[in-house]
């Protein structure tokens, strides 16, 4: 049994199915990429394996447990993190403040979960904070303002926001997009460091597909909200169901 296992979720828009019988199992600390063209599904999915959509049909256990019903906080204590599509990130505050509000967050859920435990202190959780930073390369940057960071460097941030939170599933939403060459390549980088040096299982929704066969060990091809076919990266490349999805052929 894989540590996601998605059973037959459906999901409905008003008179428009998005999600028709979706069946996925990510094996744990694996990398797994969901892939297909637009309007396929993609987002949506993903929304309903974080709490921010309840499928109309199906199950979603993470690690043996329902996460239906459950608020996205709650998901997240259980141990799944996600980075949107677009940064989620304050950018009228510096590097640290963003890094600090998941520490804090962290600190904070986790002593009203156990109030008998004991409180960490202010100044641990900005170490924590820090050598978060240090990890991911922002230390030096951690007075800068991040509005005014390049777009990699603002996914950077975010990817050691969700990190903060010690996930054993991180969840990525077109990591790379609008990014330009270079920052999509620091991106598979960070991904691949991060799966090195973490006990983390990693799906990720993409469409660009060097970041797809760059990290990839399974991708799941979906299309009009049902999954086309799953398999390795060497066996999709070819597959006659994949280029019709893609190319129309
Ligand atoms: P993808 O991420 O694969 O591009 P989405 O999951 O965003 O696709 O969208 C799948 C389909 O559902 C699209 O046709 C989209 O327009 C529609 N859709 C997504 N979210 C909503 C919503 N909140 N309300 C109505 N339709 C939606
Ligand atoms: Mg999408």
């Amino acid at each position: 049994m894989g540590i996601l296992e998605v059973k037959g979720v459906g999901k409905r828009f008003g008179g428009l199915q998005a999600l028709g019988d979706v069946n996925l199992s990510v094996a744990e600390n694996s990398v797994h990429a969901i892939i297909g063209p637009n309007g396929a599904g993609k987002s949506t999915l993903l929304n309903c394996l974080i709490g921010k959509l309840i499928p109309d049909t199906g199950s979603v256990t993470f690690e043996g447990q329902s996460v239906l019903g459950r608020t996205p906080y709650e998901i997240c204590q259980m141990g799944i993190s996600r980075v949107f599509q677009t940064p989620e990130i304050f950018t009228d505050l510096n590097v640290m403040e963003n890094m600090l509000i998941p520490c804090f967050a962290k600190r904070d859920g986790a002593f009203a979960m156990n109030a008998i435990g004991s409180v960490t202190s202010q100044a641990e959780v900005q170490d924590k904070a820090m050598q978060m930073l240090e990890d991911m390369n922002l230390a030096d940057k951690r007075h800068m303002l991040t509005g005014s960071m390049s777009r990699g460097d603002k996914r950077r941030l975010e990817i050691a926001m969700c990190l903060s939170q010690d996930p054993r599933l991180l969840l990525l939403d077109e990591p790379t997009a609008g990014m330009a060459r270079a920052d999509t390549n620091n991106t598979i980088d960070l991904l691949k460091q991060i799966k090195e040096e973490r006990d983390i299982t990693i799906a990720i929704i993409e469409h660009d597909m060097h970041v797809v066969f760059s990290l990839a060990e399974r991708i799941t091809v979906l299309a009009q909200g049902t999954p086309l076919v799953e398999d390795t990266p060497e066996n999709i490349k070819g597959h006659p169901k994949v280029r019709e999805a893609y190319l129309g052929e």
